[in-house]
């Protein structure tokens, strides 16, 4: 641990927050006030230089400027830091992680997202224990030198998990976070256990990290339940401004078959909208070829979501869109494992 750097960047959420005296509600309270509850950080052999964002925020208000603001700040650091390690509220962790590893193109260093369910200052609290593994997953190089785990990542609970591989599950218990369509990272017992055939290495060590801050958020969300009428549809669909829709289906990819709903998604698709498959259920993965009811989304120009979280799937498009003017070029790159987001 030696001679290695660690940036903390602190950003609100749970993790450093403290009871508003008059509304009792949690508010946000300042970084050196986790410094003076987490006094273990002066004991890591190495050097850790923290910065906070102004103001801090619960993670419920995170903006795509946010996530620029983070990129650009790992990124004019970038040189100057073995890991960086992001205190960030648990509730929108995953589409931050999800959005830091679309736009950390070449990332070569650790990105670690942690936080916790309880305040820092609680006597239980399952914050400082996030916070020093995090650090030292950051910190973490393998034997050729390189960082362990390159990429951008959650800690939370004794798991390393993938960050554009996990979704929220649980708001009361300590193991927030879940990864149910790969597996995780690392396991943090009495040794920290890395599970290296799982971790994306670069092909080529070397190249400059990118930074990728264009992304456009015009996407709506269609969520498919039984009951679901033509006027829902088609004013979702049919929303001014947007170039895709994420369709939540049922099972492996599966909506309803009528006449009226298949016409409303095949005159979205006709009028150039990106149409993206994502399945609610919490793992697998869309196969629009299994029944005839995906077979029918595939015919009218849907796109599959293969095994993509929701979050995953809905910031790879917020980035292929920023990147790409022509809707065409965007399905292209949505069938492609780009960050170790899908399994194909
Ligand atoms: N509302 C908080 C946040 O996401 C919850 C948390 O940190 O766990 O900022």
């Amino acid at each position: 641990m030696k001679n290695r750097s660690i940036l903390l960047i602190y950003t609100g959420g749970t993790i450093g927050m403290k009871q508003d005296p008059d509304t009792l509600a949690l508010v946000p309270f300042n970084f050196d006030q986790i410094e003076e509850e987490v006094p273990e950080l002066k004991k890591f052999g190495c050097r850790i230089d923290s910065y906070s964002f102004d103001p801090v925020i619960d993670s419920s208000d995170v903006v795509p400027q946010f996530w620029v603001e983070l990129a650009e700040l790992i990124h004019k650091n970038y040189d100057k830091y073995d890991g960086f390690v992001v205190l960030h509220g648990t509730d929108t962790m995953s589409y931050s992680a999800s959005a830091l590893s679309f736009m950390l193109e070449n990332l070569e260093k650790p990105v670690v997202f942690t936080g916790s369910q309880l305040p820092i200052g609680m006597l239980r609290t399952d914050g400082k224990e996030n916070l020093i593994s995090s650090i030292e997953i950051a910190a973490a190089k393998n034997a050729e030198g390189h960082a362990m785990v390159p990429e951008v990542c959650i800690y939370f609970e004794s798991y390393l998990y993938r960050g554009n591989r996990t979704t929220k599950y649980n708001a009361e218990n300590f193991r927030a976070f879940r990864s149910a369509n790969y597996p995780v990272l690392a396991e943090v017992g009495i040794h920290i256990k890395y599970n290296v055939s799982c971790i994306r290495y670069p092909e080529v060590w070397g190249r400059p990290l990118v930074v990728n801050k264009e992304l456009d958020t015009g996407v709506a969300v269609l969520k498919i339940y039984p009951g679901i009428t033509g006027n829902i549809v088609d004013a979702v669909v049919d929303t001014p401004g947007i170039r895709a829709v994420i369709i939540e289906t049922f099972g492996s990819g599966n909506a309803p078959t009528s006449k009226w709903f298949v016409d409303s998604i095949k005159r979205a698709v006709s009028k150039g909208l990106i149409i993206l498959n994502v399945t609610q259920c919490q793992a697998g993965s869309v196969d629009m070829d299994a029944y005839a009811t995906g077979v029918a989304l595939k015919k009218v120009g849907v796109v599959s979501g293969y095994d993509s979280t929701f979050e995953a799937a809905l910031l790879k498009l917020f980035f292929l869109m920023g990147h790409f003017s022509d809707n065409e070029d965007v399905k292209l790159y949505l069938g492609r494992n780009l960050r170790g987001e899908i399994s194909i």
